[in-house]
C-alpha cells in the first residue's frame, strides 16, 4: 500500500499570509480602486492572477505608481528610499512588510549609525536583501559563496563589519560564511536572522525526504525559499521533484514509490498542496478504492483539521517559533500563526519575552481575534490567567479569604488595586480603618495590601475590596487572642492613651482598659494626669474582666503594698517626719506622710502660741516637718505635731524682736 506524508511545515509562512491577507483585505475595502503592490505579492502564479482581478496591481518600483496612489509593500520589505519617494508622490503605503525582515532593517539601520558595515549573507539580487541593504547608510554589500566571503573578508580585515542573513538562507551556508568572516575580521558581528518559519521548513522536509521513495516539492519556480526547499530534498532523496502545481506532475511515474513526501514553499497555498495529495490519492486508490476510501477520508479530514481555524475565544495550544522582544510568533497546527503581544502576556515587571519563552515550549492561550488585520490570530496568555485569577477571586469572596493587592491609581472616590491580572476598585472608606484624607491616597500608591473581597462581578469585571475590613477582622481576632491569655489578678504592661475625668485608657496590647482614678494611687487625686502622662508605660493588674461587655478594669495602686499595712516598717511615734499640707481645717492640717497616709496636726500642736486661723500659720501644698505624737492603727489615724520640731525659744526671741503694736 503507497504511503503520502506532508511535511510538518508547509505552505504560506507566517509573513506570505500575513501579506496576502493584508492584500485582501485593502482590496475589498478599496471598492474596485487598484491597489498597486511594488514586485510581485507572492510567487505563485493562481494566487496572483486572483488577486490581478481583484484589483491588485503589480509595479517593478514606486516610480511606476501614480501620485496619490495605494502601494502595498510586500513581505521581502523596501529600501528607505521607497518610503521617502512615495511621500513625496502623496502615496499611501500599505506595509506588509515581514516583521522578521523588518528586524533585519532595523539591525542594519543601527548597524550604520554606529559607523559599522553591513554585509548581507544571501542573494544580492533578491528583493529582500536590496532592501536590507537600502536601509542602512553603511551598505558592504551581498555574499552567498565561500569564494566570494573570502574575498569580501579580506577586504573587511580592519573594518568594523556586522553579518547577518537572508531570511530563506541555509542554516549550513551561513554557518560557512560566518567562519570565514570570523578568521579574518576581529571587530565582528553577526546575527542570526535566518527566519525559523524557513529553517522548520526546511528541516522538516529534509527529515522526511530521509524517509521516502519520492519527494514532491510544491512551489514557484521563482521563489527563492522554494528552490532551497528543492535542492535540500533533492540531495537527500534524489527522487525529488520540482512542480507549480498538480499541471506539473506525472502521476503515472509516481505509481513506483511507495512512500512519497510532500514539501511546499512558503508561498504555495493550501488549495494547491490539497490538490497534489488529493490527486495522489486518487491515482493510488484506483485499485483499493472501497477498502481505502475510508482512511482516505480521514487523510483527507486530519488536512482539513490542519487547515481549520480556531474560534475567538477559544483556549488553544501552540508550539513557539519565534519569540522577540515583542511577540511570540506560534504554530497552532493549523494555517494561520498565533501571534502573541507582549501586553498580552502575565509578565511582572520588567520580564522580557525571551525570559519567559522559548522555541519549542508549548502554551496555551486564548484567541482574542481570528484575525488581526495582518493575517494572525491574536492570541493573549494573560486573558487565561486573567480567568483564573477570577476564579481565585470568586473563591476568596466566598470563603472569606484574604488576598494581597497592590494599589495602582487613585481614581474618584478610592482607588484601582491590582490582584495579579484582576483589576479592582477599593473605596476611600475602606481604604483603612481611620479616616484617610484625600491629600494622603498619594502615599498608599504603588503598596501591596491585605484585603477582603467584598463584591465579584465577574461578568462586569467588577471586584470591591476592603483593607478596612481586613485590618477590623485582624483586631478582632487579636483581641480575641488576648482576652484568652488574659486572667484577673494579672499584671501586665500598658500605654496611658488617654485621660478622662475619671481616670485613663491603658492599652493593653490591643485592649483599652480603664485604670480609674482611685486605683491609680493610694493617696488622693483630683485628676489622673496628677500621677500620670499620655504615652507612658505603666504595670497595671487586671482588677475586672467582662468578656460580655468587652470592659477591663485596671489598677495600678495595687503594685505597692497599702500603706497602713506596712506602717510598722517606717513610721514610729517621736519620729520627725516632713510631708506635705494636703487639707485644712477649722480643727486642725492633714499632711500626707505618703500616698494614702495622712496625718492631723491639730490646731494646738500647730505653733507655740494661740493660732486662731489655721490658714494664718498653714497652707495647702506648704512642706513641714512634724512630730509623730501617736498612731492608732485600728482607726488609722496619725497624729502630728509641728510645734514639737520648733524650740519655744524662737517664738520668743521672735515676739520680743517684733515691733509694738501701734494704740
Ligand atoms: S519566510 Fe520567514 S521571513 Fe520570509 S516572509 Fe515568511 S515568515 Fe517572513
Amino acid at each position: 500500500m503507497k504511503e503520502i506524508e506532508l511535511a510538518e511545515h508547509s505552505g504560506f509562512c507566517f509573513g506570505v499570509t500575513k501579506a496576502v491577507d493584508t492584500a485582501e483585505k485593502e482590496l475589498a475595502e478599496a471598492g474596485g480602486d487598484p491597489l498597486y503592490c511594488i514586485g510581485r505579492l507572492i510567487h505563485n502564479r493562481s494566487v496572483s492572477e486572483e488577486l490581478e482581478e481583484k484589483g491588485l496591481r503589480t509595479i517593478a518600483s514606486i516610480d511606476d505608481a501614480p501620485e496619490g496612489s495605494r502601494v502595498l509593500i510586500r513581505a521581502h520589505g523596501e529600501p528607505d528610499a521607497t518610503y521617502e519617494k512615495a511621500k513625496e508622490k502623496g502615496i499611501r503605503i500599505i506595509d506588509a512588510t515581514c516583521p522578521f525582515v523588518s528586524r533585519i532593517h532595523r539591525l542594519a539601520k543601527e548597524a550604520g549609525e554606529k559607523g559599522r558595515w553591513f554585509i548581507v549573507i544571501g542573494d544580492g539580487t533578491h528583493p529582500e536583501v536590496k532592501g536590507i541593504l537600502g536601509s542602512t547608510s553603511m551598505p558592504m554589500g551581498a555574499v552567498q559563496t565561500a569564494e566570494d566571503a573570502i574575498s569580501l573578508a579580506e577586504r573587511c580585515r580592519d573594518l568594523p563589519v556586522t553579518l547577518a542573513a537572508q531570511t530563506t538562507m541555509t542554516r549550513g551556508r551561513f554557518d560557512e560564511i560566518c567562519g570565514i568572516f570570523r578568521e579574518r575580521c576581529a571587530d565582528l558581528a553577526i546575527h542570526d536572522t535566518i527566519c525559523k518559519a524557513t529553517k522548520e521548513r526546511q528541516e522538516s522536509a529534509a527529515e522526511l525526504a530521509s524517509r521516502c521513495d519520492c519527494m514532491v516539492v510544491i512551489g514557484d519556480r521563482n521563489s527563492s525559499n522554494s528552490r532551497k526547499l528543492y535542492e535540500i530534498c533533492k540531495n537527500i532523496c534524489s527522487n525529488s521533484l520540482f512542480i507549480e502545481g498538480i499541471e506539473d506532475l506525472d502521476l503515472k511515474t509516481l505509481q513506483k514509490y511507495n512512500k512519497i513526501g510532500v514539501a511546499a514553499g512558503a508561498s504555495a497555498p493550501e488549495r494547491i498542496i490539497k490538490e497534489v495529495i488529493a490527486n495522489m490519492s486518487e491515482e493510488f486508490t484506483k485499485d483499493q478504492q472501497n477498502e481505502e476510501m475510508n482512511d482516505m477520508a480521514a487523510y483527507m479530514d486530519e488536512i482539513e483539521k490542519s487547515l481549520k481555524l480556531p474560534g475567538r475565544g477559544e483556549v488553544v495550544t501552540g508550539k513557539v517559533v519565534q519569540v522577540t522582544n515583542d511577540y511570540v510568533v506560534m504554530n497552532l497546527g493549523c494555517k494561520k500563526d498565533g501571534m502573541l503581544p507582549k501586553e498580552e502576556t502575565a509578565r511582572e515587571e520588567g520580564q522580557e519575552l525571551t525570559d519567559m519563552f522559548k522555541e519549542g515550549d508549548e502554551v496555551q492561550a486564548k484567541v482574542i481575534k481570528t484575525d488581526d488585520g495582518d493575517g494572525n490570530i491574536l492570541l493573549s496568555n494573560k486573558r487565561i490567567q486573567s480567568g483564573e485569577n477570577w476564579e481565585e477571586i470568586n473563591a476568596c469572596a466566598s470563603s472569606g479569604e484574604v488576598v494581597n493587592v497592590t494599589i495602582v491609581k487613585e481614581v474618584k472616590g478610592g482607588v484601582i488595586a491590582n490582584y495579579k491580572e484582576v483589576s479592582g476598585f477599593i473605596p476611600m472608606s475602606q481604604l483603612a480603618d481611620h479616616y484617610v484624607e484625600a491629600g494622603a491616597v498619594a502615599e498608599y500608591i504603588g503598596k501591596t495590601l491585605p484585603v477582603k473581597v467584598t463584591r465579584v462581578d465577574p461578568k462586569r469585571n467588577k471586584a470591591v475590596f476592603s483593607h478596612k475590613q481586613f485590618l477590623i477582622e485582624e483586631k478582632n481576632k487579636k483581641i480575641a487572642e488576648i482576652w484568652n491569655t488574659l486572667n484577673v489578678g494579672d499584671v501586665v504592661e500598658g500605654k496611658v492613651m488617654r485621660f478622662t475625668d475619671y481616670g485613663a485608657f491603658v492599652d493593653i496590647g490591643g485592649i483599652d482598659g480603664l485604670l480609674h482614678i482611685s486605683e491609680i494611687s493610694w493617696g488622693k487625686l483630683k485628676h489622673p494626669q496628677e500621677a500620670l502622662e499620655i504615652g507612658q508605660t505603666v504595670n497595671v493588674k487586671i482588677l475586672n474582666m467582662n468578656a460580655e461587655k468587652g470592659k477591663i478594669s485596671l489598677g495600678m495602686k495595687q503594685n505597692k503594698p497599702e500603706p497602713w499595712s506596712v506602717i510598722d516598717e517606717k513610721y514610729h511615734e517621736g519620729d520627725i517626719i516632713t510631708g506635705k499640707v494636703v487639707q485644712i481645717k477649722e480643727y486642725g492640717a492633714f499632711v500626707e506622710l505618703a500616698p494614702g497616709l495622712d496625718g492631723l496636726v491639730h490646731i494646738s500642736e500647730v505653733a507655740h502660741k494661740r493660732v486662731g486661723k489655721i490658714s494664718d500659720e498653714l497652707s495647702i501644698g506648704q512642706v513641714v516637718n512634724a512630730k509623730i505624737l501617736e498612731i492608732d492603727k485600728e482607726r488609722k489615724r496619725i497624729s502630728l505635731s509641728i510645734k514639737a520640731t520648733i524650740d519655744p525659744q524662737i517664738y520668743e526671741e521672735k515676739a520680743e524682736e517684733a515691733p509694738a503694736e501701734e494704740q
